[in-house]
């Protein structure tokens, strides 16, 4: 009889049935080799403090939170990497053989890696960004793109007091544009990177002109349904590099799974498919 554990992990949120993470962490086990699971877990706000406390108890090495729970979960962790600090919002725990949960964000490594991915030649450095929102992935686009080296990066969001937070929280780097006037900014921008809902199928159209789009400007969407959006359409259009946010989604699974499973995972065009089929 073996004695081995079998390392359990999940996805919480509420709803959760929409999530693609179980799809991909079972392709890595499978593809691996690899003896355990990953489950998608419907937690009230109300439980989810009680729910993280128990799971290291029943097997549980680890988990990934999702909306409503990525800033309390912050809170409820023990420890805290400095970039979910400084991003306000966790997406990945590790329970600690104590019980002790540490927190931390890969959302803005899964964008940045997407990026080295699909566009090898861009370069952060090279000019202003533009972020279009700043709602709660906003916040790991910033912090990924300062990290990267981007000069300066210009934000627009249609409430505009969020961006403002945005750049009190992180520095004179950012500067705040009108949503109405985000339109202006298409000539200057190096990268452009689309973090609203905006343009997802069920949501409103982005109706930002892009009529300064410049080409060889980088061009990526966080909404990867449909996969390529009229943003990323119309980029394309005009000579730009476009990437789609599916790869980001992908990505920042890659850390877990490591911390938990063993194995660094890869992002391969096949596990693409299987995530869009
Ligand atoms: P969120 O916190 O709810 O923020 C939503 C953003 O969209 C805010 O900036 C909001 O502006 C803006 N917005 C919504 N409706 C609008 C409208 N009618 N006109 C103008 N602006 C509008 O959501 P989130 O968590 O940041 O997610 C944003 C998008 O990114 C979602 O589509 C999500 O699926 C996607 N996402 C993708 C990945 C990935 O891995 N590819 C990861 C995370 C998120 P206000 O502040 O004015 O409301």
């Amino acid at each position: 009889m073996t004695t081995q554990k079998i390392p359990l992990a999940a996805v919480i949120g509420h709803p959760i049935a929409h999530s693609k993470s179980p799809l991909i962490h079972s392709y890595w086990l499978k593809q691996h080799g690899l003896s355990g699971h990953y489950i998608p877990m419907d937690v009230k706000p109300e439980h989810l403090e009680s729910v993280l406390r128990g799971l290291h108890t029943m097997g549980f090495v680890g988990a990934n939170v999702t909306i409503p729970h990525k800033e309390r979960a912050l809170e409820i962790a023990d420890q805290v990497t400095d970039r979910a600090t400084l991003i306000g919002a966790a997406n990945t725990l590790i329970f600690h053989e104590d019980g002790k949960i540490l927190a931390d964000n890969t959302d803005g490594y899964g964008f940045i890696q997407n990026l080295r991915q699909n566009a090898p030649d861009w370069d952060a450095a090279a000019g202003p960004a533009v972020v279009l929102g700043a709602g709660g992935a906003a916040r790991a686009i910033v912090a990924s793109l300062l990290d990267a080296g981007a000069p300066q990066i210009l934000i627009s969001n249609r409430t505009r007091v969020r961006a403002e937070q945005l750049r009190d929280d992180f520095g004179a780097r950012l500067k705040v544009v009108e949503w109405v006037q985000a339109g202006t900014l298409m000539e200057e921008a190096a990268t452009l990177v689309n973090t609203t809902s905006l343009g997802m199928t069920g949501k409103p159209d982005l109706k930002v002109s892009l009529e300064g789009l410049q080409p060889g400007t980088l061009v990526t969407d966080l909404v990867y349904a449909p996969l390529r959006t009229p943003l990323l359409e119309v980029a394309a259009e005009k000579g730009c590099v476009t990437v789609d946010g599916l790869g980001m989604l992908l990505h920042q699974a890659a850390p877990g799974f490591e911390r938990w499973f063993g194995p660094r995972p890869e992002v391969t065009d096949d596990l693409r498919q299987m995530v869009l089929a």
